[in-house]
């Protein structure tokens, strides 16, 4: 057994993970993804059913999702909203798949999130919380939140600035229909561990911290951070929430770059 510091990244073997293209496929992938769950928990004395798996579905077709759902995913996550609710549209008859939006939001878009999703990951302005609370009202609807924080300092990444986390949790109280449950991150696509296990750790410690000031009603439990590449260093921080995708659905066709604009999209602006 590897002790935490032996721990890799994994973020240059993308290619290794073969289409899952049989429910059987599916079942393997994720009892394997859950024994390196539970390996990584061992090695840092956590509870493994303190780890949530959520199983990230985009790029994928509806066959694939059907044979997730078939393999007993309940939770898919999108990082798209338009493709996700597509999906949503046309599997409602999976009426116990719920999902998660795991990608930036722009406020046009808020009313799709409003009606379908169950979790939203990426909360990163009050604009978009004003307008998805406003929607969710609408609805009759709530929705479970995570802010994201970007902890790379990488000008690509979404995210608000560390420093700017307390202020923004001091205001969301006005956002009823929003169910706050933590914070969500993507740290830093590197082959170097230490720099990886940074982000993780400047999470952790963020959210130790405000834990003690947060208002009544906004809860801080869960740390979403980890994907394919990093998810065992994730967990060895305290993860509560590992998103994979390409480990268990299999390689996605096009490079991460593809899904994470290189130029800056800014902190706050859609
Ligand atoms: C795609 C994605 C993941 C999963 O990445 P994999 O490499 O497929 O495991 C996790 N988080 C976010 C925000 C994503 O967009």
């Amino acid at each position: 057994m590897p002790v935490p510091s032996d721990t890799q990244t994994h973020h240059d073997q993308h290619g290794r993970y073969p289409e899952a293209v049989t429910v059987e496929d599916f079942r393997r992938n994720l009892l394997e993804v859950q024994a390196r769950i539970e390996a990584a928990c061992h090695r840092a004395g956590r509870d493994p059913a303190a780890v949530r798996l959520l199983p990230v579905s985009k790029t994928k077709p509806e066959t694939s999702l059907r044979m997730a759902h078939a393999a007993g995913c309940r939770m898919l996550g999108e990082n798209k909203v338009q493709e996700a609710y597509r999906k949503w549209e046309s599997m409602q008859d999976l009426t116990d798949l719920q999902w998660s939006v795991i990608g930036h939001l722009q406020t046009n878009k808020a009313k799709l999130v409003a009606r379908f999703a169950a979790e939203f990951q990426a909360l990163d302005s009050l604009r978009v919380a004003e307008a998805l609370d406003r929607r969710l009202q609408v609805e009759g609807r709530s929705l479970e939140v995570f802010v994201q924080v970007n902890t790379s300092g990488e000008a690509s990444k979404y995210g608000l600035a560390p420093e700017g986390v307390p202020d923004f949790i001091q205001a969301l109280p006005s956002f009823s229909a929003l169910r706050v449950r933590g914070l969500m991150t993507l740290a830093l696509f590197s082959g170097e561990v230490e720099r990886v296990r940074q982000c993780f750790v400047l999470l952790r410690t963020l959210r130790d911290r405000l834990r003690q000031s947060a208002p009544v009603g906004i809860g801080l439990e869960e740390l979403s951070m980890g994907m394919s590449g990093d998810f065992e260093i994730a967990i060895e921080e305290g993860a509560t929430v590992v998103r994979v995708g390409q480990a268990i659905f299999g390689a996605r066709a096009l490079p991460d770059s593809h899904y994470w604009p290189s130029e800056a999209p800014g902190n706050s602006h859609d």
